[in-house]
């Protein structure tokens, strides 16, 4: 597995962390995997190209979207396909993209894949696909796009997607309604959780402090509880936006085996 930043964002932290103070930059966390069976495999695909030209960045996203999750550091060769072709990586070598959910930073390079399996929670799907009109801005419709033409496994609940404990996906919901957890093991490192957005910040994680974006506050501390008791039986978790869980990840082709 390596990872590499697919969406950085500078904002305030409010915007993460309801009524905390300040500002942050934080990654948006894309993994690439390659199972010795099954080809290689996405977890989230950051953000879409067109946010990086600024002639489209507004039609693409919708207005002031760029500016209110500041996007400006985002530039071309962040988008997932770039980041991907450095590593020798092409589109259609993808065979699977697993989606923590379908927010803008997590579903904007979803149409670069036609030859995936693009794998998510059957919640989330119908939910982005016609959001309520407050969580309307976090998914965007370009994203989607190609959607119906693409090959989509839907899953309602938990999944050990290929049947040998690889890739275990933890149906989490809360931030989004099928938000979902990815607990991998890998011969060598052992076992690990990718976290989406189970959490933006890890203060936030640890406070159980919402996100003013989370679709239900009730069910994302069900789910927060959840993953922490995981946490505690001694499964490492990393959070898609904490930079230092980022950091603590094999960036940009080193890699855990
Ligand atoms: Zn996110």
């Amino acid at each position: 597995m390596t990872v590499v930043d697919a969406g950085p964002l500078t904002l305030a932290k409010a915007k993460l962390v309801a009524f905390a103070e300040g500002g942050v930059s934080v990654p948006t966390t894309v993994a690439i995997f390659e199972h010795p069976q099954h080809g290689v495999v996405l977890w989230d695909t950051g953000c879409n190209d067109a946010v990086a030209d600024p002639d489209r960045a507004e039609s693409y996203w919708g207005r002031g979207i760029k500016d209110a999750f500041g996007a400006h550091g985002f530039t071309r060769d962040h988008a997932i396909d770039r980041q991907l072709d450095r590593l020798g990586i092409q589109p259609n070598d993808v065979r699977y993209v697993i989606y923590s959910h379908l927010h803008l930073d997590h579903a904007g390079g979803m149409s670069y894949f036609p030859n995936a399996l693009h794998v998510m929670q059957k919640d989330e799907l119908r939910y982005a696909l016609f959001p309520d009109a407050w969580t309307r801005p976090v998914y965007c419709q370009n994203d989607f796009k190609d959607i119906h033409k693409l090959n989509v496994l839907e899953i309602d609940g938990d999944l050990d997607l290929f049947g040998d404990g690889t890739f275990r996906l933890i149906k989490s919901p809360g931030h989004a309604p099928g938000m979902q957890v990815l607990l991998v093991t890998l011969a060598h490192r052992g076992r690990f959780m990718l976290g989406g957005d189970i959490a933006h910040q890890r203060d936030q994680f640890e406070a159980l402090i919402p996100m003013p974006w989370d679709w239900s506050c009730a069910a994302m501390t069900s789910s927060r509880l959840k993953i922490k008791q995981l946490e505690r039986s001694g499964i490492p978790l990393y959070l898609c936006h904490e930079p230092g869980e980022f950091a603590a990840l094999p960036i940009n082709g080193s890699h855990w085996d």
